[in-house]
């Protein structure tokens, strides 16, 4: 009978009763999850935790205990703190750079519109009218793409070059 022990029981050295809670959880073919869990929380705190739940709420509950409990493994000091706040780095450092994106957008549109509303003559300001843009004015939000396109090109360019 003892391979019919879930991960917990087995680990535990006792039965497994058939009604066993941790059994829906932490099937016997994956140790290693209840393993980070007890190391972390304790069988018994998982066990109580477990019992104070409708049943509906307990596969998350313990899904969140074995990612907790494997990142505080991971990271002995912040747990899943750590990866939290690393996310958050990201995702500040994303918005600054969409920002900026955004912003060069609403330069580029600037540009567009000063040279047209010039007569269109991109030689009026050549220091402020790219390439691109006199070839793109009727679609305003091409620009930038064109404007990777022609960096694209002019990377060819170089890579043909260096060969
Ligand atoms: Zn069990």
């Amino acid at each position: 009978m003892t391979s019919t022990r879930c991960a917990a029981c087995k680990q535990l050295r006792r039965k497994c009763p058939s009604n066993c809670i941790f059994l829906p959880y932490f099937p016997p073919n994956n140790p290693q999850r209840f393993s980070y869990v007890h190391r972390i929380y304790g069988a018994s705190n998982v066990g109580k935790m477990l019992q104070e739940l409708p049943e509906q709420q307990r596969g998350d509950a313990v899904s969140s205990m074995v990612y907790e409990a494997n990142a505080r493994v991971r990271d002995p000091v912040y747990g899943c703190v750590g990866a939290i706040s690393s996310l958050q780095q990201q995702i500040d450092h994303l918005q600054s750079q969409l920002a900026i994106a955004q912003a060069e957008v609403v330069h580029m549109r600037m540009r567009q519109f000063s040279s047209m509303s010039s007569g269109g003559t991109a030689g009026n300001s050549p220091e402020n009218v790219s390439p691109s843009s006199r070839h793109t004015q009727t679609q305003p939000t091409m620009s930038l793409f064109t404007m990777d396109m022609v960096v694209d090109q002019a990377n060819m360019g170089e890579s043909l070059w260096s060969c």
